[in-house]
């Protein structure tokens, strides 16, 4: 089945009880059973529930894998992951990652006697010079948040293999439209389902895709054990939002494109950071390891001027200034008040967080609206 298809049918099938097409809101806790023990595999909705069993199975299609598991929220799935280690195990993580990723490391994990390291993986060789003998897991993000980095998923995967370590990778920002990791080589896929999977800004929740049996199998029982499960409802809307990911991911890229090569031409934007540029420094792996290169654009003004920043994307009326990404909608925001805002503006400028940074989500309204909101926002 190609991409396209199963998004829509990948793992799903009428429900037995009436041919549903699309699978009941089993708003349930329990299950009748005539013996005890005697139930129909559903015994309660910590461990099973078949509205969310419909979208894990929908999850692990699209991204190639065999089993998926859905959580609460994006960090929720994170959290699952790092229950894998024990004190004394060491993790070396991209340096450039999503701000409540950094925040569960530092401040829950480190307490729980795991050491991270947070290194630069531009050039991905860079990792194997962190590797020891308690090296248990690899994170990856990639591209990054708010830089657009491209991280090589394919030679980390090799670095992973050869130390028989645990490569993850976060594809929130890719979704499996752009690119598959499992199919590059690497062990554990996570989402923030909030954003592109969702799609509609209405929903939060985390997913894993596996391939590994043995793996599954410890990711289920810390799944049911720890109980950080989303409920019913929200797996029916995710479910949803699955089912156009394809389309919508179209038209993010096409709007995206469209966007960097304005903002490129502007004279008062100093840089774009957008993967598709040829300028851009993994370009090239970009180009290998993704179908396209997505809807999200970050740029700065000439002059970088915080006050500035803030009157533009106060200005900007189809985008909307706020958290979050991923949506059918545009939305604006400035990382060095907003997300970064608790970082020190030393360290965050290391990164490329100044502070005429601007992020944006690209939505899939009309890309000439789009950009005549730039425009005048920009004037
Ligand atoms: C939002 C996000 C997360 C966290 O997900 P939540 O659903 O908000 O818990 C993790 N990684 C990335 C890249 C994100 O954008």
């Amino acid at each position: 089945m190609k991409f396209n298809t199963k998004t829509i049918h990948g793992g799903q099938k009428p429900d037995p009880a009436y041919g549903a097409v699309m699978p009941p809101i089993y708003q349930t806790t329990t299950y009748a059973q005539s013996t005890p023990g005697g139930h129909k595999g559903y015994a309660y909705s910590r461990s099973h529930n078949p509205t969310r069993n419909a979208l894990e199975n929908a999850l692990a299609s699209i991204e190639n894998g065999n089993f998926g598991f859905a959580f609460g929220s994006g960090l929720a799935a994170i959290d699952a992951i790092l229950k894998l280690l024990k004190p004394g195990d060491e993790v070396i993580s991209t340096n450039d990652l999503y701000g409540g990723t950094y925040r569960l490391f530092t401040q829950i994990f480190e307490d729980f006697g795991i050491t991270f390291h947070f290194v630069g993986m531009k050039n991905a060789s860079n990792i194997e010079n962190y590797v020891n003998a308690n090296t248990k897991l690899i994170w990856v993000e990639t591209p990054t948040n708010p830089m657009l980095n491209i991280i090589d998923i394919k030679a980390a995967a090799n670095i992973a293999k050869k130390h028989g370590v645990l490569l993850a990778v976060d594809n929130t920002f890719a979704t499996p439209y752009l690119q598959q990791p499992l199919d590059l080589g690497a062990d554990i896929i996570m989402h923030s389902a909030t954003k592109y999977l969702g799609g509609h800004s209405d929903v939060v929740m985390g997913a894993l895709v596996v391939k590994d049996k043995d793996l599954a199998n410890k990711l289920y029982f810390i799944q049911n054990a720890s109980g950080a499960i989303c409920g019913p409802q929200d797996s029916f809307l995710v479910l949803r939002g699955i089912k156009t990911l394809h389309v919508r991911m179209q038209r993010h890229c096409e709007n995206g494109k469209a966007i960097a090569t304005y903002l490129a031409t502007h004279p008062k934007v100093e840089k774009v950071y957008w993967p598709g540029f040829k300028e851009h420094p993994n370009h090239a792996i970009a180009k290998a390891q993704m179908r396209d290169f997505g809807g999200m654009v970050s740029f700065t003004t000439k002059g970088n001027n915080y006050a500035e920043a803030i009157q533009l994307v106060e200005k900007l009326k189809v985008f909307t200034l706020a958290e979050s990404l991923g949506g059918v909608e545009s939305l604006a925001g400035h990382p060095a008040s907003m997300t970064h805002a608790s970082i020190p503006k030393e360290d965050r400028e290391k990164t490329g967080v100044v502070d005429s940074l601007i992020r944006l989500s690209v939505g899939i309204e009309d890309e000439t609206d789009l950009i005549a909101d730039l425009q005048q926002a920009l004037g």
